[in-house]
């Protein structure tokens, strides 16, 4: 299986990014982003929110990695999107994570004034300084309204997508327009009890792999990038170990089978933040 996945502008994606969603900044993100970029992760997802962007790019320096070796994320935050902030934000974010070029940037969530500040966007995209721009939590609704306005479509829409919240209609409504998609909370974040799923215990024996690496397989023979978040150096080492093994279509069927339209986070036609 590729380890890569190919954009509509002929960009590529590692499947497997390290995202940093509620981890501390400081020494706790800065050591996250060295063990995983060592262990050959090559792909880190943040955001503004997160207010970790700065020990990100600590991280990245200490990790002795290239930057042209590490796919670079980071998000538009709802309040930037609803001020028209936007040129600052970016300005901002490239200050804190210390680079001069990011390789995707997104919007975060739908907020009123998106089709704005997709315009900036486009703007940073052909002036070289954002390699890939896309969105985050998008309906296809809401791509339909980007749609009005944009001369380039977004390229990546990021989601939330696991076994018990599958969110296929949309990953394939994506996928259909060339968008790749990303899978947030891919393991079902916190709280989910996902790792006590019998069924998943049983692939993970059969596959000799844990539960984790059993979804992440998954979510990449579904042709989506999978954003896995640990603070802990064994689980960020193991969950990028799924390269040595493949499920079998009837096991992807069960793991489809699943879903139980439990969402782990905000519903992005009610989010009010
Ligand atoms: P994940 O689905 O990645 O789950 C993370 C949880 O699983 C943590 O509690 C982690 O604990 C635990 N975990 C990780 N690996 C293992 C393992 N091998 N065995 C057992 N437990 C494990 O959830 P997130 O919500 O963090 O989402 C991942 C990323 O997606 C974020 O970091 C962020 O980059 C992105 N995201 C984007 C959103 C958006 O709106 N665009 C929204 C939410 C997330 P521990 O750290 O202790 O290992």
């Amino acid at each position: 299986m590729n380890k890569n996945i190919k954009l509509s502008n002929g960009e590529t994606i590692p499947m497997v990014g390290f995202g940093v969603f509620q981890t501390e900044s400081g020494i706790v993100t800065e050591n996250a982003v060295v063990t995983a970029l060592k262990a050959g992760y090559g792909h880190i997802d943040t955001a503004k929110i997160y207010a970790n962007e700065e020990s990100v790019g600590r991280g990245i320096k200490k990790s002795g990695v290239a930057r042209e070796d590490i796919y670079l994320t980071t998000k538009l935050w709802n309040d930037d999107i609803r001020a028209g902030n936007a040129r600052e934000a970016l300005k901002a974010s490239f200050s804190k994570l210390d680079v001069d070029y990011l390789d995707l940037y997104l919007i975060h969530w739908p907020a009123v004034g998106f089709e704005e500040a997709w315009l900036v966007l486009e703007e940073y995209y052909k002036a070289g300084k954002i390699k890939t721009i896309g969105v985050s939590n998008f309906h296809k609704h809401h791509l339909d309204e980007l749609k009005r306005v944009a001369t380039i479509m977004p390229m990546v829409n990021q989601i939330e997508s696991n076994p018990y919240f599958n969110n296929f209609e949309l990953v394939k409504y994506c996928q259909s327009l060339g968008i790749v998609v990303e899978a947030w909370s891919p393991l079902g974040g916190t709280g989910s009890h996902i790792f006590e799923n019998p069924t998943l215990i049983e692939l993970g024996k059969k596959y000799g792999k844990d539960v984790a690496q059993i979804i992440i397989r998954w979510h990449l023979q579904n042709n989506i990038v999978a954003l896995v978040k640990s603070v802990n150096d064994d689980r960020i080492k193991s969950n990028i170990n799924v390269y040595d093994f493949e499920l079998s279509k009837e096991d992807m069927d069960i793991i489809n089978s699943l879903e139980r339209n439990q969402r782990s986070g905000a519903d992005p036609e009610t989010f009010d933040f």
